[in-house]
């Protein structure tokens, strides 16, 4: 590990200033340390904003909910607002990482945590992410767990965090306060794919803190669900999953919102499946039909072919192969 200097922040202004003069925040150092220790982040200073007031999680006045950015992934998975009213954030929560790592780590940290490719772990490896300019050896490498959506020449890495898959599905936005003030982003602007810079990877600025996560209100009722297949059933990232919102009357679907995790350069909004469910009446058919449209401009590399079957489902497996 390089050497660095630690400073506590007492209050908001201490983290912001300490940001702006090029600080480090961490909040429950579950990724942020480890990555020191492998030497992939090398930060000066690191700049402890665990003890500031972001650890609230309430509902909007529009029936919406907010979540403070160190609130723990734990608490917001038990906490009885997010349950009730956006149960597929709980499941998407509950399925990460491990009971450990969610009393330690926060949302803030969660969607800003970096991607697990191995080449970007491993420092002899070429990463342009990591350095700028020095290829991707994930390309030609071996890229069973790679994107196949959003990629570009320069980067093929997935975004691992299975709560922003939810907050992508949701539609939610990213308050931020920074030196000049607030502002909020949209979720799905907010984390950026790869490009020809993949080394840009949220849209903050200089200094700039998370201060919450605001999910919009939906029409209730809401029928939801989080799936996530991975390698083995815990402890471990997603390989493909999917966040699953549904809004029902009348027997037919009037509101869906759906994103796929561990197949995009961030968490993928898959909006021609949500156009093939809006305005029909649920039915196995239907499932197959709209599931077909999730793998829509993929890519696949060499090794990860299969992910366009997890994606597509059963009916997809002779033609995908
Ligand atoms: C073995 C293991 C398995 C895991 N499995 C999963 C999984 O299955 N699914 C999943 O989603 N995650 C998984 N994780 C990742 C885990 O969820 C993250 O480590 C955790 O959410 C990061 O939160 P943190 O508060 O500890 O972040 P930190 O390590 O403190 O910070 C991470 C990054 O976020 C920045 N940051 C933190 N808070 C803010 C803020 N408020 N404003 C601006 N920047 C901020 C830091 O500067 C740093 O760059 C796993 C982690 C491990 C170690």
């Amino acid at each position: 590990m390089h050497p660095f200097s630690y400073t506590r922040a007492a209050n908001t202004r201490q983290a912001l200033d300490a940001g702006r003069a090029g600080g480090r925040y961490i909040a429950g150092g579950t990724t942020l340390v480890d990555l020191m220790r492998e030497t992939v982040e090398r930060p000066r200073t690191i700049v402890d904003i665990s003890a500031l007031p972001l650890r609230e999680i309430m509902v909007t006045r529009r029936g919406g909910l907010r979540i403070g950015a160190l609130v723990r992934m734990s608490e917001a998975a038990a906490h009885r607002g997010v349950r009730a009213l956006y149960p597929v954030i709980s499941q998407a929560l509950e399925l990460s990482a491990s009971a450990q790592l969610r009393n330690m780590a926060t949302i803030g940290g969660n969607i800003m945590q970096r991607t697990r490719c191995t080449y970007f772990r491993d420092v002899t490896a070429a990463c342009n992410k990591r350095e700028p300019g020095s290829g991707c050896a994930a390309l030609h490498g071996v890229n069973r767990t790679h994107a196949i959506l959003g990629t570009s020449d320069d980067c093929v890495a997935t975004h691992p965090s299975d709560a922003a898959v939810a907050f992508t599905a949701l539609e939610a936005t990213v308050h931020l306060l920074g030196p000049d003030g607030e502002r909020t982003v949209p979720f799905a602007d907010f984390l950026l794919r790869p490009g020809s810079t993949p080394n840009r990877e949220q849209a903050l600025r200089k200094g700039e803190l998370i201060t919450s996560v605001e999910i919009p209100a939906l029409p209730r009722p809401l029928q939801s669900g989080y799936l996530k297949v991975r390698d083995r059933q815990s402890y471990e990232f997603a390989l493909t999953s999917a966040a699953v919102a549904l809004h029902i009357r009348g027997g037919v679907i009037h509101e869906a919102k759906v994103a796929a995790g561990g197949v995009g350069t961030v968490p993928w909004k898959l909006p021609a499946v949500e156009r093939e469910l809006i305005g029909q009446r649920p039915s196995n058919v239907l499932w197959t039909k709209a599931a077909e449209r999730a793998a829509d401009g993929a890519r696949p590399l060499r090794h990860n072919r299969f992910k366009v079957e997890l994606l597509n489902g059963p009916s997809s497996a002779n033609c995908a192969s």
